[in-house]
């Protein structure tokens, strides 16, 4: 790090609490957990400062002849439970500050269900949009080289996140591996199932966001026959939670992502709007629906709404308008503490992100199992293994909720650091 930008962004100033970007988020909720955790408690600055984060430089050489440089991040946040684990975003607002939240929700979130992992992100601050398929390429070769020095099966497993894909996990695991001098699959997870990929790891944090939506609304008395969605985001995580919702009888009637904000109070055809999606890039241009102003997707008619794109985006600003009963968290970090509580006041219920969308990385723990062993599972099976711990943690945190009368989020939060200073308890400290 240059001495410019290490006096611009000392490591320390991401450690307040008044940070206002997901960091600050992430401490907030921190504190918020710390009087549910006994003698635990002792140990809840571990939570706070991440293990181990790894800035580097990624120079290419770009088509014109130029060469970039751009930057990338590794943040370990918490290896007590076992390996670190999360995905790698390429988006042109990443920062360290929000790579440490990222890395921090995925150590929660896969104490959430139990995963044998800690929790780790990276990322790289560009916006893969202006780069052409070789550019990408190289990018991704050249990071993950870069960060080879901490990753690795047995250390720390990513995945794919906002703009990366299987694609690009295929270029990571061959980068590693030509590295290592032999195939490595286990390095990285979200693979094409013809390198060692897991059948329905493509669909699963949808399918998570699905199952426990679905037990959320039940809890609340909530029925899906007819029930009205409006989701952020219509990738990955929203298309296919979407589309699952429809076919359990709900219908999509607002969509909002990077290129428009839609409205169909008849609703939208799902499948329909997912081609267009992965024709276009985006929504926009769809043939339904009427074009809103982004900020009136917060006040549609609606019975749930899924926020499903990136963080900060319910605010003290918007949470009083919305309209819905129940919100699924299929983004990381997408409600501010300040929108919690009004949402909270408002009784409108918020399933967390920790729990919402732990489907992925679920499914990127088979997938890692099946490496390991070379021994690969069918597709019922592993759809069967993820309802099964999806419910089973849901219904834990519920419990977890009523007991102490705190909101799901606070629960999923007195679970899993539960968990992480238990490990981090009983390993003790070196010297
Ligand atoms: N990026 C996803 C998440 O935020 C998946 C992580 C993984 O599979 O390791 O949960």
């Amino acid at each position: 790090m240059s001495q410019s930008l290490a006096s611009a962004h000392p490591i320390s100033s991401y450690l307040q609490a008044d940070d206002l970007g997901p960091w600050g988020t992430y401490l907030q909720q921190v504190d918020r957990v710390a009087p549910y955790l006994g003698s635990l408690s002792r140990w809840v600055e571990t939570l706070k400062r991440p293990k181990r984060i790894l800035i580097v430089d990624v120079p290419i050489h770009m088509d014109n002849g130029t060469i970039a440089h751009f930057e990338g991040y590794r943040v370990q946040h918490n290896i007590s439970r076992g390996p670190g684990k999360g995905g790698v975003r390429f988006h042109q607002d990443v920062t360290l500050s929000e790579v440490m939240a990222l890395s921090a929700w995925m150590s929660v979130k896969n104490a959430a269900v139990n995963l044998p992992f800690g929790g780790a992100k990276g990322g790289i601050r560009v916006d893969p949009r202006n780069l052409s398929a070789g550019e990408l390429q190289r990018m991704t070769r050249r990071y993950t080289s870069e960060i080879g020095l901490i990753i690795g099966p047995t250390k720390d497993i990513p995945a794919p996140d906002v703009n990366t894909d299987e694609r690009v996990m295929a270029w990571m695991m061959d980068t590693y591996s030509i590295n290592q001098g032999s195939t490595a699959t286990g390095v990285v997870t979200g693979k094409p199932v013809a390198l060692g990929g897991s059948l329905g790891r493509r669909e699963a944090t949808g399918r998570g966001v699905f199952t426990v939506g679905r037990e959320a609304a039940n809890n609340i008395g909530l029925s899906l026959e007819g029930a009205r969605l409006a989701v952020q985001g219509f990738g990955n995580v929203g298309g296919v939670a979407a589309q699952l919702f429809v076919e359990a009888g709900a219908k999509v009637v607002a969509v909002q992502d990077h290129t428009d904000t839609l409205y169909e109070p008849a609703g939208f055809d799902v499948a329909a709007l997912q081609a267009h999606v992965k024709r276009n890039g985006g929504i926009a241009g769809f043939e339904a629906g009427e074009s809103l102003d982004p900020a009136q997707f917060w006040e549609v008619d609606c019975d749930i709404l899924i926020p499903a794109a990136l963080e900060q985006q319910i605010t003290e600003e918007n949470a009083l308008r919305i309209k819905a009963r129940l919100i699924i968290e299929g983004a990381n970090g997408p409600t501010t503490p300040q929108a919690d509580d009004i949402l909270a006041d408002r009784n409108i219920l918020v399933v967390p992100d920790v729990i919402a969308n732990a489907g992925g990385v679920t499914v990127s723990y088979f997938e890692w199992v099946q490496d390991f062993s070379s021994f690969f599972w069918s597709e019922d099976e592993i759809n069967a293994r993820l309802v099964k711990i999806m419910r089973e943690a849901f219904s834990h945190i519920w419990q977890t909720a009523q007991e102490h009368g705190v909101s799901l989020r606070t629960a999923a939060f007195i679970v899993s650091c539960t968990r992480i200073l238990e490990a981090r308890d009983l390993r003790g400290l070196y010297p």
